[in-house]
């Protein structure tokens, strides 16, 4: 079977409910919950903001491993103050292949994920859910989480109800692109982090992202303005 021809079926059997970090309740519900605290499942189908972690939100370290190292990427506050005041669910989607290569541990992974979850508070603005891929790139059986697989995008969309087709995701690498590519996302490129290495190589790629921007707000801003066309 060939992965592009994998169901959702399957990857809602495969998956694990492990690799997901919900962080407390801010202001609003979207309906009862699922996971306990952090975003819940909406009655209707609804819109979602995925975000790539490093390179997109975060400073591009390699692997990051050290909380000390994380640092936001300029106007990356911005741009989440205004999802948050939107209401539109912010879920970040993140390969961290370092886990399965034994470079970084868990109680490492986590920190960084604290300090990047305190500094966003720290300037008002938060996200709704974690979803990350913790496999190395060879594993055997492969995974189907690790971008450009949609396993992450998938699992989120069954969890939260999610509306794909009226959903983006923005990311810095092609793996980013390709991931929405395969579920019907609308997709953005921001150019920091490798972004302007995979703007550069966008002629050799058969598709085009629905749009390329400077800066995550630049990313979003065109998100909100894209949104109200699609309702
Ligand atoms: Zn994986």
């Amino acid at each position: 079977m060939q992965k592009q021809e994998l169901k959702p079926e399957y990857f809602l059997e495969h998956a694990g409910a492990d690799n997901v970090l919900c962080f407390p309740p801010q202001a609003r519900h979207i309906s009862s919950n699922v996971f306990g605290p952090g975003i819940t499942r909406s009655a209707g189908l609804r819109s979602a903001v995925f975000l790539d972690r490093d390179g997109t939100i975060n400073e591009e370290h390699g692997y990051l491993r050290d909380p000390e190292a994380v640092t936001l990427l300029p106007t990356v506050c911005e741009a989440l103050r205004l999802l948050n005041v939107l209401n539109l669910p912010v879920i970040i989607v993140t390969n961290q292949s370092a886990l399965g290569r034994g470079l970084m541990s868990k109680a490492e992974f986590d920190a960084v994920n604290a300090a990047l979850w305190q500094t966003l508070q720290a300037c008002g603005a938060y996200y709704d859910a974690l979803y990350y891929c913790p496999h190395a790139p060879d594993c055997e059986p492969p995974c189907m989480c690790r971008k450009p697989q949609p396993g992450l995008l998938l699992q989120a969309a069954e969890d939260f109800n999610l509306d794909l087709s009226h959903s983006y995701i923005i990311g810095d690498k092609q793996s980013d692109l390709d991931a929405g590519y395969a579920v019907g996302c609308r997709t953005v490129l921001v150019r920091t982090g490798f972004g302007e290495e995979t703007y550069k190589a966008l002629a050799q790629q058969h598709r085009q992202p629905d749009h390329v921007a400077a800066t995550l707000l630049e990313a979003v801003q065109w998100v909100t303005r894209d949104i109200s066309m699609l309702r």
